[in-house]
């Protein structure tokens, strides 16, 4: 208590932390380790979209947004689905351009949970998921994967199931274990939600990096889960620009509105002459199809050097992680192996560990391959020196 009589503020997250993402690359700064931990590109965004940037902060772009996002942008990202995936969003009732996917996360979560529903999560799960959830009220119910597959058992969803479930999370392809979802998954969702008051949010920030010709399942493209579906997207992850916060979130008329609600008293708008610049950088779809090539060959590289190692791995089939096993190697429990390594021989990781509710351990490492060939090729020789 305080001179003034004022208690201690209760937490309303009182189990959430430092979230590792800060630790380790803190970690690897003080260190300095190769930094494979937090997800972010290391190299730079093209030049051609720092200019337009600059453009439309020197010809007085500065000012707020529309609430919505800039009309060009909206029209541009419907224009682009449309294409890729013939999903049809109207630019001005169903696109809202947000700070960040995690601001569309929220928002959506915020939308659709009110105190006591339940919402089915799928763990190994992105960190902000759940604290949106319990924000809200709402009681998240696990779902667990498991290596090395990851694959979704979908009795067991069914069993999952109740009269309170409102909302069901998914990220494709995912963070951190990089599974992409089937055509299957899509048609098992589509029938456990048919019928029912549950709606989905669809983290897919990783759309455009998924490899070995796999194609992005947008939960949009099944017509039963595109009516219930808040897709959640990112231009940080597309066009290297994670320190820009730019996303968005597509969804029908009815949930957009919802969302919109959210929306304004979160952030209200999105910074603007970024938005501009990414409406005209848009109009050239070479610059995100080539990224699934781009990354593919990474993933290669960075595999290609640790294939003498005692890791074990699957070659992973979307984003820009891969998880190993080094269950051959130690039985130390990840977290102390992901610091050791970063100490020891200079290699930040992620320990999976950290994206299971219970930390459960199952001796698995993520490192992130968005580096220049050269930081890969470094690291895995030092990781295969182990
Ligand atoms: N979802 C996932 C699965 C992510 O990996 C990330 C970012 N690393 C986000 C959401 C957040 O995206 P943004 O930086 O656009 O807020
Ligand atoms: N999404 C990034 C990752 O998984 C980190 C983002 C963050 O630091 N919040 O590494």
């Amino acid at each position: 208590m305080t001179a003034s009589g004022l208690g201690a503020l209760p937490s309303k997250l009182p189990w959430v932390g430092t979230t590792i993402f800060t630790v380790m690359s803190k970690l690897a700064a003080e260190t300095g380790a190769i930094n494979l931990s937090q997800g972010f590109p290391g190299f730079d965004c093209s030049p051609e979209l720092v200019g337009l940037v600059e453009r439309y902060l020197k010809s007085g772009f500065n000012q707020y947004a529309p609430m919505t996002g800039v009309p060009a942008l909206r029209e541009a990202l419907a224009e682009k689905t449309g294409q890729l995936y013939n999903i049809h969003y109207h630019p001005e009732t169903e696109v809202t351009v947000t700070s960040g996917a995690t601001e569309a996360l929220f928002a959506a979560v915020t939308a659709v949970v009110r105190p006591g529903d339940e919402v089915l999560v799928f763990e190994p799960a992105y960190d902000s998921y759940v604290p949106a959830i319990e924000l809200n009220g709402g009681i998240p119910v696990f779902i667990t994967l498991t290596p090395p597959t990851y694959a979704i058992d979908w009795e067991a969803v069914r069993g999952k199931i109740t009269d309170r479930t409102r909302l069901i999370l998914v990220n494709t392809p995912h963070n951190p274990t990089g599974r992409v979802w089937t055509a299957d998954d899509l048609s098992q969702l589509a029938a456990l939600v048919q019928h029912r008051d549950i709606w989905i949010v669809s983290d897919e920030v990783y759309e455009h990096i998924r490899f070995d010709g796999r194609p992005h399942r947008s939960l949009a493209t099944h017509p039963v889960l595109q009516e219930r579906t808040f897709v959640c997207g990112s231009f940080g992850k597309t066009f290297h620009i994670t320190g820009w916060k730019v996303g968005y979130c597509l969804a029908p008329k009815e949930l957009t509105t919802e969302f919109r609600k959210i929306h304004q008293y979160l952030t209200f708008s999105t910074v603007t002459p970024i938005q501009h610049a990414l409406a005209d950088y848009l109009q050239n779809p070479a610059h995100y199809e080539t990224l699934p090539d781009f990354y593919e060959r990474k993933r290669d590289l960075f595999l290609g050097s640790i294939r003498g190692s005692r890791f074990h791995f699957q070659p992973t089939e979307g984003s820009f992680f891969q998880t190993v096993s080094y269950e051959a190697m130690t039985d130390e429990p990840d977290y102390e192996l992901a610091v050791r390594l970063t100490r020891e021989i200079g290699v930040a990781s992620i320990p999976v560990s950290v994206f299971y509710h219970q930390k459960d351990d199952y001796k698995r490492l993520r490192f992130c391959f968005a580096k220049d060939d050269e930081t890969l090729l470094r690291a895995g020789e030092r990781l295969s020196r182990l």
